[in-house]
């Protein structure tokens, strides 16, 4: 009785610490995952208004977008509502993306 009681009471254990394994890697995983947007050096920016603000609005379905013969970045603009592809480009030229944008405009 006393035996099956242990044994009982080590499975239990292992499950608890099999759980909290898992929990702590969750919360790793996640602030890892925070840590590298904030430190990502490049991001999809607004092609029309230079915004940062874009949404991933794909319309393919799933089959398509399984397959990846279409290219799957489709972008939603949330300033100008400009649809379509998105060119990504380093964090550090986003000032100097729109300027260009700007100039363009101008002329
Ligand atoms: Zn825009």
């Amino acid at each position: 009785m006393n035996q099956l009681t242990l044994e009982v009471l080590s499975r239990v254990l292992s499950i608890v610490s099999i759980v909290i394994i898992m929990y702590v890697f969750y919360v790793v995983t996640k602030k890892m995952a925070i840590k590298k947007a904030e430190n990502a050096k490049d991001a999809y920016i607004c092609p029309k208004c230079g915004s940062l603000r874009l949404s991933l609005h794909d319309k393919l379905p799933p089959a398509i977008r399984f397959i990846g013969s279409v290219p799957a970045q489709n972008f939603e603009c949330a300033d100008c509502n400009y649809t379509g592809l998105a060119p990504k480009i380093y964090t550090t030229h986003i000032e100097k993306f729109r300027k260009e944008i700007k100039k363009t405009k101008r002329n």
